[in-house]
């Protein structure tokens, strides 16, 4: 009976501390799920991330729900991508950071590293995840970010980064290898918008997109009838759709380049904005680098492992 008791009493104790510990764990906001991700791999068990937008969520178009706007008043840290990516959302981050513990990360990398964005002379292309050495610098300011909230954990949360970065690295690695084996002719990357932009430089590919660099704006009749002529004229015969933007254009495009005697297939669908679905490997930020690699590479005429970096990928090319 005694024996019985300790044991009931154990169980108690164990769920009182792990209640404190849940409490004590740092609660972080972040906008997109590449930016959740990164605080997941640096804060580890110390960390709660709340990530707002999930997979298919187009952050160029996303607004603060009211759920949103209350996990953001009650979080320890609020963490944005910034450089124009949630246009949407501008407004409410600054009046926000008055008074709450806010990062922009995007605005803490150094500017000479940014590509320019087509429409505003003083704004950036946002998209800096598309290149994984680029990635490690976001992945560096969330580490600060964290450390500056919790500095008792700093070393934690170091060896963590530090880590990750590790994997990242390696996918980087990959990456310039397997789009190494597409042949120079066809290093052309035809996709809804211009997501690609770094993605293009990191590899040497040459990178459009049917909508600009923002997916605010519909593409015109006359975007679309110069792609189509490119695509014909320089015989390009695979172009990409993405999982958080329409394909209406895509396929007007594909239409308009059959009705001129030149056959375009869908060469897949890749994570331009958004990762894929949580709890799958392409619902990690290197899950969704692999799978974008592999896919682009596979469909150009590229050699690549039938299920990626990792073997984890869940369609086989
Ligand atoms: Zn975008």
């Amino acid at each position: 009976m005694r024996f019985f008791r300790n044991v009931v009493l154990a169980g108690v104790l164990a769920i009182v501390s792990g209640a404190t510990v849940a409490q004590e764990r740092l609660s972080v906001v972040a906008t997109t799920g590449m930016i959740a991700d990164a605080v997941r791999e640096v804060g580890g068990d110390l960390v709660e991330v709340k990530g707002l937008m999930g997979a298919g969520v187009d952050p160029h178009a996303y607004r603060q729900t009211r759920s949103d706007i209350v996990a953001m008043t009650r979080a320890d840290l609020v963490l944005w991508h910034g450089l124009y990516l949630e246009a949407q959302m501008e407004g409410f981050f600054q009046d926000l950071s008055r008074n709450r513990n806010v990062v922009e990360l995007g605005a803490q990398i150094d500017a000479a590293v940014l590509r320019g964005h087509d429409d505003y002379d003083d704004k950036f292309d946002p998209h800096v995840w598309m290149d994984p050495d680029l990635w490690t610098l976001m992945v560096a300011q969330v580490e600060t970010a964290l450390s500056a909230t919790s500095p008792e954990h700093a070393a934690v949360f170091e060896a963590n980064a530090a880590a990750h970065l590790d994997d990242i690295k390696a996918l980087s690695t990959y990456a310039k290898t397997a789009l190494a084996t597409v042949p120079e002719s066809a290093r052309v990357l035809l996709s809804a918008h211009d997501a690609f932009g770094y993605f293009g430089e990191a590899y040497g590919f040459e990178v459009m997109g049917i909508q600009g660099i923002s997916t605010e704006s519909e593409a015109g009749l006359n975007r679309i009838s110069e792609l189509v002529d490119l695509l014909v004229a320089r015989d390009i015969r695979a172009v990409f759709v993405e999982t958080s933007v329409s394909d209406r254009a895509m396929r007007a495009l594909i239409e308009g380049a059959a009705a001129q005697g030149h056959e375009v297939k869908i060469g897949g669908e890749l994570f331009s904005d958004a990762m894929g679905a949580e709890g799958t490997y392409e619902g990690t930020y290197i899950g969704m680098i692999d799978h974008n690699a592999t896919v682009i590479a596979g469909a150009l005429g590229g050699e690549v492992p039938d299920r990626g970096l990792n073997g984890r990928l869940s369609a086989g090319f």
